[in-house]
């Protein structure tokens, strides 16, 4: 019997489609949900890549293995269709983008099909659909009625390439995260969303997550919460009060002078009468320009204002200068400086300016010396002595953190304050192809929601969707859908023209899977309570930051509105690593790109090799969490293993009755049934296609007959990689449906074995241990060794693998 791979997989792809695996009812139901979630795509024109392949296969390996565990499983996928890409897309070609969204979806869909996910097509959601975007300014109503939607006019980041505003996050480095022109300032009314109402709940709640430390410090940074006090002090010969922020004053008897951003309000008026004034304002231009940029000096750059802050901690005079690491919205804009801050420190020694240091370490009089004689800069405050102010002398500065609070406090020197970098969110875009924002303004009663029932606010078709320029959307031009009556008073009025950003669509859209048809409300709250939080999110890591605190913040406001019973919307969330490959053109490995020739179609792939080649061969290439090297001869391994699996499965003499099996076969068997359930949940499906290839090697080499109950449980296992051979296996060999066969249980007396302890290093040092197997083969040691090996590994080329069995495994890496 050959193994007609095309012919296979046409044919259970077929099946699924008409009978979705995940619909079906299971025999072994376990009564418990899972929640299997990818971040739904936006549709691009140029199609799927095997890089998205690696974040679906992943997540479709964990809902398949919660589905014959007997979950009842949701694994949705929809389209992230609104937003800027799609409309400049729409715009090159000249086609309506809502013609080119949806050529791109059916493309993307066809594609997808071939991933073989346990999808379920019925849930499928469009962001842009009017019945899914009616939910997604019903929300927004909701907001703006808890006053957490605002309209300001806002000095802007403005794209003149783009034509629209964007958020702080779609700045990198002064140029637009789309298209990479310059970003300008500009001012303009704006919708902004009160995000930073929420900054103390998006980081307490961090701490119930079980997601990637990385990405949760990502986050914790982001909200950059800091608790300090602010210090009130009179301008020497002026009227003016300044509140001067510090976050780490434990030594505070130690301020020396004071720096204030050069943007700052007050800034004018204190330099009003110095004669130095236009030279201060052109050196606070070239610092705020060079932010603009993205192009900040390493070394503190500032100039002294001429004016001194009368100091009632210390009665002294402090110089007030202007310094570019003053920012005018963190604390009050205004900082006091002192010898116990690195940046500070360096500074104060550029510009010459007086420092006393109060905090010496205890017992050590060389470093007390230096210190004292303002050679280095010494920030230690758990172990740090304070020598001022008299009552604190003595004292760890740490440890009277909170008297000084109270001492500052209570001699009116200062008030707490807590800070945080998080700004609100700015919502509105000057762009045609987004959710358009259901308001409606009227001369008497201002800014006016649409009346629910008379959502959605559809975007009108037109023929021109250009941006204006002008900062106007180009929603501004069409009068028949602008002018309106105010549902309020009933006068003229006229309907907002800003859309939402694309984050919208994408801040509940989980909560829309359930059932995305429902008509008189957003979700239900039986759905919610049975499916939601989400069990299993994956993703890029380029989401850390904005779609997932956006998402968040979303669900936060919905909990604390009574529409939602959870607050935090997905439990465990995995970052896949990208998939790069080698480029011709640059000569380096790098991420795929059209512009470097080095991009993978899979439907290439999938077309000479199989679908079930593709998803294992890219699960095999490395950590799941990691970046890895696409290689086209990889693929080869992988279908050799199909090849010989099912040649070896499908030979009648390999097959024995259960009752004659050897001992020597069931040991075997449970010991992969142990090895694939282990590392499976340990998030090392790498290690698992090992763990089959050195099974299937050692089961030939022997010449092993093996009983139909075992092969059942080989193939169930594989299923979660290789959907389409294991079912048609399941069907020859052992004559069953994957849907009646039960998750594969091992006896843990046949899966013992024994073990090799190795010596791992990384370029000859040593670097941990690994207990594996005595029967492993090279190939598993290497990839469980890699995956152990990780924190050495990232980012670097593997040169050469030294191998010593049952001993030792060297990586010479470059
Ligand atoms: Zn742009
Ligand atoms: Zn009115």
């Amino acid at each position: 019997m050959n193994y007609r791979v095309h012919e296979i997989e046409r044919k259970w792809q077929e099946c699924w489609e008409q009978d979705p695996l995940v619909n079906r009812k299971r025999e072994h139901a376990s009564g418990k949900k899972y929640y299997c979630l990818d971040m739904f795509p936006y549709p691009s024109g140029s199609g799927l890549h095997v890089g998205h392949w690696r974040g679906y296969v992943l997540s479709d390996v964990y809902a398949r293995m919660q589905w014959l565990k007997g979950d009842a499983v949701l694994h949705p996928m929809g389209w992230d269709a609104f937003g800027l890409p799609a409309e400049n897309d729409a715009l090159k070609k000249g086609i309506h983008p809502a013609v080119s969204t949806a050529a791109n979806i059916s493309v993307f869909k066809k594609q997808l099909k071939q991933v073989a996910a346990l999808y379920d097509w019925s849930k499928e959601l469009n962001t842009t659909d009017p019945d899914y975007y009616k939910w997604t300014q019903w929300i927004f109503i909701k907001m703006f009625k808890a006053g957490l939607a605002y309209q300001e006019e806002l000095p802007i980041n403005w794209c003149p390439s783009c034509l629209t505003g964007l958020a702080n996050e779609e700045v990198v480095a002064g140029s637009c995260e789309r298209c990479g022109a310059h970003v300008e300032q500009k001012k303009i009314r704006q919708w902004v969303l009160k995000i930073t109402a929420y900054a103390e709940k998006l980081l307490s709640g961090l701490d119930m997550l079980e997601w990637p430390e990385k990405v949760k410090l990502m986050q914790k940074n982001w909200i950059g919460k800091s608790e300090g006090l602010v210090f009130f002090g009179k301008v020497k010969n002026s009227s003016l009060t300044l509140e001067t922020f510090s976050a780490h004053f434990e030594a505070f008897a130690a301020d020396s002078f004071v720096a204030i951003a050069p943007d700052h309000s007050l800034l004018e008026l204190l330099i009003a009468d110095s004669s130095e004034k236009n030279k201060i304002l052109e050196v606070c231009k070239t610092i705020i320009d060079q932010r603009k940029a993205g192009r900040e000096e390493r070394e503190p750059v500032g100039i002294f204002t001429g004016a001194y802050l009368l100091d009632p901690v210390s009665h002294k005079e402090l110089p007030i200068w202007v310094a570019s690491f003053a920012l005018a919205h963190y604390g009050t804009g205004i900082v006091r400086c002192s010898a116990h801050d690195e940046r500070d420190f360096a500074f104060a020694k550029k510009y010459g300016i007086g420092l006393t240091p109060v905090l010496f370490p205890k017992e050590n009089k060389e470093l007390t010396e230096r210190i004292k004689n303002l050679e280095i800069c010494y920030t230690d405050m758990q172990n740090g002595i304070l020598i001022a102010p008299a009552m604190f002398a003595g004292r760890a500065a740490d440890e009277c953190r909170q008297e000084i609070i109270d001492y500052c406090v209570q001699n009116g020197f200062a008030q707490p304050k807590i800070t945080y970098k998080l700004r609100d969110w700015l919502f509105s875009r000057q762009r045609y192809w987004g959710e358009p924002i259901p308001i409606i303004h009227c001369a008497h009663c201002g800014a006016v929601p649409v009346p629910e029932d008379q959502l959605p606010v559809k975007l009108p078709d037109v023929e021109k969707y250009q941006p204006t320029g002008t900062g106007e959307s180009p929603l501004a031009g069409i009068d028949f859908w602008v002018n309106t009556h105010c549902p309020t008073c009933k006068e003229l009025a006229k309907r907002e023209t800003n859309t939402m950003p694309q984050w919208a669509g994408s801040s509940w859209y989980f909560l829309r899977y359930p059932n995305p048809y429902l008509t008189d409300e957003p979700f239900s709250q039986k759905d919610m309570c049975y499916w939601l939080p989400v069990d299993l999110y994956v993703g890029g890591v380029e989401h850390a930051i904005l779609h997932l605190l956006y998402a968040r913040f979303y669900t936060k406001v919905l909990h604390d509105l009574g529409y939602l019973p959870f607050s935090e919307p997905f439990t465990h969330l995995f970052n896949q690593g990208m998939v790069n490959k080698y480029s011709e053109k640059t000569g380096l490995v790098e991420k795929m790109s059209k512009s470097k020739g080095n991009v993978v179609n899979p439907d290439e792939i999938v077309a000479e090799y199989g679908s079930d080649v593709l998803r294992m061969y890219i699960l095999f290439m490395g950590p799941p969490e990691l970046d890895c090297e696409w290689q086209d001869n990889g693929l080869d391994g992988v279908k050799r293993f199909l090849h010989r699996l099912w040649s070896y499965l499908t030979a009648p003499e390999r097959i024995i009755l259960a009752d004659k099996e050897s001992g020597e076969a069931k040991k075997r068997t449970h010991k992969l049934i142990k090895a694939v359930q282990e590392r499976l949940s340990l998030f090392k499906p790498n290690t698992v296609i090992a763990a089959f290839m050195e099974w299937l090697n050692g089961v030939t080499d022997n010449n092993i007959q093996l009983s139909i109950k075992n092969i059942e449980s080989i193939l169930v296992l594989l299923s979660t990689m290789a959907p389409h051979i294991s079912c048609e296996l399941l069907e020859r060999v052992c004559r069953k449906k994957l849907e009646e066969c039960p998750w594969p249980v091992y006896d843990p007396e046949l899966a013992c074995e024994t073990t090799d302890t190795i010596v791992l290093q990384v370029n000859g040092k040593l670097r941990g241990t690994l207990i594996t197997s005595r029967e492993s083969s090279q190939e598993e040691v290497v990839a469980l060794a890699t995956a152990k090996l990780v924190k050495w590994l990232q980012n670097k080329r593997i040169g050469k693998t030294v191998f010593i069995p049952h001993k030792l495994i060297n990586f010479i890496v470059v």
